[in-house]
């Protein structure tokens, strides 16, 4: 079996452990002193570790020497979905962290009916990732950032646009072999046509997802996964 993995601020020789991640080893996984677990610090690197004490709400820990995880897909993926209703982008985070997506971008679209995300629902999906990322043994926790202004977009290297009109198909493309990739999808009513020329001027080439219209939360992940499919696996 999997040995459980744990997140923790900093990893070292010792580390104690209280909180979130101490409620879940102790009440969720039972754990005792002996038990085996991996620890990893969200940022590239993780450890063998074992339980030396359980004190209180207080997890002790001894780990090993700290080692590069290689579950990272050799393209940075950047994930730039519309901002959706309801609790539609807890999907797109959650599959779209298991499938290697490093960062998540919110975007305020024309269309978008939400216009904005409050605090504690930025919390909840920084956390859906960092439970993505703990379950799919990624070495990273991917970034779950503030939503962004479409139009405050920066140029980028290589990136794609999903959208139903363009004439350029997934299959044709040229994907790069190292650096980032930026992918966006629009919200439930779709671009305007400026917007999807405003992102063409900034190096974005919109694409063609195939004749039938995918729901805004899919068409992100179809993206994700071409990505990692291609280039990530
Ligand atoms: N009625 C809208 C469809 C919105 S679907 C329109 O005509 O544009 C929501 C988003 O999913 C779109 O903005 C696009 O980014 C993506 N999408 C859905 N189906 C797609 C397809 N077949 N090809 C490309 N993008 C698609």
């Amino acid at each position: 079996m999997r040995l459980p993995r744990v997140l923790v601020p900093e990893l070292g020789e010792e580390i104690r452990l209280s909180g979130a991640e101490a409620h879940h080893l102790l009440h969720v996984l039972r754990v005792k002193p002996g038990r085996q677990v991996v620890v990893f610090d969200g940022l590239g690197l993780e450890a063998e570790a074992e339980v030396v004490a359980v004190s209180g709400s207080t997890v002790t820990l001894k780990a090993g020497q700290p080692r590069p995880v290689e579950t990272e897909p050799p393209l940075e993926i950047i994930l730039y979905p519309a901002l959706l209703k309801g609790d539609k982008l807890a999907d797109v985070v959650r599959a779209g962290s298991e499938l290697g997506v490093s960062r998540f971008v919110p975007l305020v679209t024309e269309r978008s009916v939400p216009r904005e995300m409050g605090r504690a629902k930025l919390e909840r999906l920084r956390r859906i990732a960092r439970e993505a990322a703990k379950q799919s043994g990624r070495a990273l926790v991917p970034k779950v950032e503030e939503p962004r202004e479409l139009t405050r977009l920066e140029p980028v290297g290589f990136g794609l646009v999903a959208h139903p009109r363009a004439s350029a198909s997934l299959s044709r493309l040229a994907w790069p072999q190292t650096g980032q990739v930026a992918l966006v999808s629009g919200p439930e009513g779709g671009f305007t046509e400026v917007e999807v020329e405003h992102l063409r001027k900034l190096g974005f080439t919109p694409i063609y997802l195939g004749p039938r219209i995918l729901r805004a939360e899919t068409a992100p992940l179809v993206l994700a996964a071409a990505a990692a499919a291609l280039r990530g696996l």
